[in-house]
């Protein structure tokens, strides 16, 4: 077992406070993050702008190393999914989606998720536990990497902070999601470190605006992150009163919509572009009637927001179908005549699962990674139709 500290688990303050007991100068951390983060080095021994001694130092004191890959699949929309080895068994996913304006990395925060909504397929299977920092920047750090290097690679960002970037060196994704397995606010420190590392100039230079995180409400967490890193919030409303959210949401029954809602009023000022987005996975003869839409959009007439609505995405055993697309299209009609923002969610990667909710990369048995390891290889690189 490798002894030495990874670096990818510092955020920006961390890394400088590393470097200050090393007693090396402040500006090594900026070098360091650089070599690690922007150019994607896991060598130290090639970070050449280092003094020799240091780097032979840090060899010995560090390394960098990101979660195994157990699976990498493409699906026939350009949508990849990387499933990842998090160890005792369990594993996680991660989604990037390439769009034309765009290219939108996907990624977890848990293994698992203790929130259990009906409807996902993370919270059916339980939780296993919290990510570490470096697992949840490592998820960015391997796929920005890993795209960029690839023939063919659409570069969508070309400066760090004004700097430019020459034409091999340009980044691959443009927009990070903490949309993946996992309830981001109930593992706060690591996933505001990540963000963190996501924002800073010396990493991947995102604007909060850029950075997405989802919730399912924890709502005194709401209150934390207005505070220490407004990036853009999107919140998992599912239902328009408590006795529906209670039984879909079960966080509901915790924090009920009246504090939520007032959660979401208290984080207005600090979100960026002044609106916050909601998100509804229209589920049939559930939580999709008209009725439903006029308590939605009483909900929700008085505050800044745009209204996602997700087609449910169906997994084995959840007892629960998808809204038919003329329902979804009535019911979002139904909202935009009230003056409310709804846009309909596009499926992505249905044929390898990677669509929202259908994440389910627990696994718990070594056999079952075994027999994925020999799909990756049958899989690698074959775009699937
Ligand atoms: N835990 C966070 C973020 C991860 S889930 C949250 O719940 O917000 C990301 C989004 O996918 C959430 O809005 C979630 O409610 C939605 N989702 C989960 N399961 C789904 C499913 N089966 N079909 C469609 N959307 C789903
Ligand atoms: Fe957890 Fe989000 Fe799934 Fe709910 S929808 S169980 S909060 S990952």
């Amino acid at each position: 077992m490798d002894s030495r500290i990874n670096l990818l688990n510092f955020d920006p303050e961390g890394m400088s406070d590393y470097i200050a007991s090393l007693q090396e100068k402040p500006f090594r951390a900026q070098q360091l993050m650089r070599w690690v983060h922007q150019r994607g080095e896991a060598d130290i021994a090639q970070m050449s702008d280092l003094a020799k001694t240091f780097r032979a130092t840090l060899a010995e004191k560090a390394c960098v190393s990101a979660l195994p890959v157990i699976s990498d699949q493409q699906a026939s929309d350009g949508t990849r999914k990387w499933l990842l080895d998090v160890a005792d068994g369990n594993a996680v996913e991660m989604v990037y989606i390439p769009e034309d304006d765009r290219g939108t990395l996907c990624i977890s925060s848990q293994a698992g998720c203790a929130v259990n909504c009906s409807f996902c397929s993370t919270g059916k299977q339980g939780f296993s536990r919290n990510l570490t920092l470096g697992e949840i920047i490592g998820q960015l750090w391997m796929a920005e990497h890993t795209l960029r290097k690839e023939p063919g690679a659409i570069k969508r960002i070309d400066s760090y902070d004004g700097t430019p970037l020459d034409e091999h060196e340009g980044r691959v994704i443009s927009n990070v999601v903490m949309m993946g397995m996992g309830e981001p606010l109930l593992n706060y420190e690591p996933v505001v470190g990540a963000m963190r590392l996501m924002l800073s100039d010396n990493a991947y230079g995102l604007s909060r605006r850029r950075v997405t995180l989802s919730t399912s409400g924890v709502v005194p967490m709401m209150d934390r992150l207005a505070n220490d890193l407004p990036v853009a919030l999107a919140v998992s409303l599912h239902a328009p009163n408590d006795a529906l959210r209670d039984e879909l949401v079960p966080i509901n029954k915790k924090y009920p919509l009246k504090e939520l809602m007032a959660a979401c009023m208290r984080y207005l000022p600090f979100a960026p572009r002044d609106f916050l987005t909601f998100e509804y996975c229209m589920l049939d003869g559930v939580n999709d009637s008209d009725q439903h839409a006029k308590e939605l959009v009483e909900l929700l007439k008085k505050i800044p927001c745009k209204l996602n609505l997700i087609p449910f995405n169906p997994f084995p055993d959840s007892g629960l179908k998808k809204s038919s697309p003329a329902r979804v299209q009535d019911f979002a009609k139904r909202l935009m005549d009230a003056g409310i923002i709804t846009t309909v969610r596009k499926t992505r990667g249905d044929d390898i699962a990677a669509a929202c909710g259908q994440l389910a990369g627990d696994v718990k048995d070594r056999t079952n990674v075994k027999q994925r390891m020999q799909v990756v290889k049958f899989d690698k690189g074959v775009t699937r139709s």
